[in-house]
């Protein structure tokens, strides 16, 4: 059988990526560029699979603690194993290193994608089959310095997207309600999400929240640590507008707990805090099945890991609050795709070529390459 095929080499390339503007966020700043790791599987018959990981350091986890995951521990568990045994081969990965969520997903998604090539398939349909064509683009708005953030709004209005989410709580709260209003005031047609990335402290947060609420975004995200349970479900009984979990779920067990203690009306699913593509489709099941909403957040990724996915939610109908894929397109200063991510309209456009359905630009990798090994 094709995949009966052994994995005969992985390459991992440690990449850092120039970007086109300061980030902030309640939790951090990303500013001249983002560093992501990028791993090669390659067959017996010579295909070869693709997968990222997009850690951010004070989040999911720095990208040396990622590629030393991936060189270190998993590799002995991929190389030489049948393409197959993908199951097998996460659950290997899952046992030999805690955490290391991002190289997790960097694997699954390559061995997806080496699987798909081989079976002539799209990996949306290795996992589950398609319910969308196409998915909701949010772009986020995270600059300190609101007139570059203006000039993207400018953009994206032309362009179509349709759904902006503001990050908050990295100054102070005026500069939050400004931008609010000038959103409002200025760019009517958006719809506006807001997410304070843990940036308040316990003290701050029901007042600085309430506040935000009533300006009536879809929802709110986030605004104290991710540990703070309590003081999640504290704020989901007072506010009117829905609270949004990310850094508080990770995977499945973590979404048990948020359900068991009510701290969330939905849930950002990502498939680097998930640790495989699989896991992050059971966190939206799981929250789909308490009657929580979902959608697909990111990391700041490249191509890669905004195909991997767009593939796990075009195979997820409980992910209904579409994507936040935009740095491909609107923050960094280069993809690594071949041909760039598809976005049109404000829409991701679901690939259905083989695999995850675009290749990365070897030369592009080799150049923007920190650090190289292969094996
Ligand atoms: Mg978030």
């Amino acid at each position: 059988m094709d995949l009966d095929q052994k994995i005969t080499a992985m390459k991992l390339w440690h990449l850092s990526l120039p970007v086109l503007s300061r980030r902030d966020h309640g939790i951090g700043t990303v500013e001249g560029a983002c560093e992501i790791i990028v791993v090669s599987l390659t067959s017996e018959g010579g295909h070869v699979g693709w997968g990222e990981a997009s850690p951010w350091s004070v989040f999911t986890g720095s990208p040396e603690a990622s590629f030393a995951a991936l060189d270190r521990y998993i590799r002995p568990l991929v190389v030489g194993r049948r393409i197959g045994d993908r199951a097998a081969i996460m659950g290997d990965a899952a046992r030999a290193v805690a955490h290391a969520t991002e190289a997790k997903t960097a694997v699954d998604t390559a061995l997806l994608d080496l699987t798909g090539q081989i079976l002539n398939t799209p990996a949306w349909a290795l996992l589950g089959g398609k319910c969308r064509e196409t998915i909701p683009l949010s772009v986020s708005i995270a600059d300190p310095d609101f007139d570059n953030d203006r000039r993207l709004l400018d953009r994206l209005v032309e362009d179509g997207v349709g759904i902006v989410k503001l990050k908050a709580g990295f100054k102070d709260h005026a500069f939050d309600t400004m931008r609010l209003n000038a959103l409002a005031k200025d760019y009517p047609t958006l719809s506006v999400r807001v997410d304070f990335n843990q940036g308040l402290s316990i003290d701050e947060a029901p007042s600085r929240v309430a506040d935000i609420a009533e300006f009536e975004p879809d929802f709110i995200e986030q605004p104290v640590r991710h540990t703070q349970f309590a003081m999640m479900a504290r704020l989901r009984e007072m506010l009117k507008v829905p609270l949004l979990a990310d850094e508080s779920v990770f995977g499945p067990e973590d979404m048990t707990r948020a359900v068991q203690e009510g701290i969330c009306d939905g849930v950002s699913i990502k498939a680097m805090k998930a640790g495989s593509l699989s896991r992050a489709q059971e966190v939206a099941k799981m929250a789909a099945a308490n009657g929580l909403s979902a959608y697909g957040g990111d990391m700041f990724e490249a191509g890669l890991a905004h195909l991997a996915g767009t593939h796990m939610i075009a195979a997820t109908p409980e992910i209904t609050l579409g994507c936040e894929f935009y740095q491909a397109r609107y923050f960094l200063k280069q993809d690594i795709l071949e041909t760039p991510f598809p976005v049109k309209d404000g829409q991701v456009i679901v690939p259905n070529d083989p695999g995850l359905g675009i290749k990365p630009d070897i030369d592009r990798l080799n150049h923007a390459a920190v650090t190289k090994v292969a094996a």
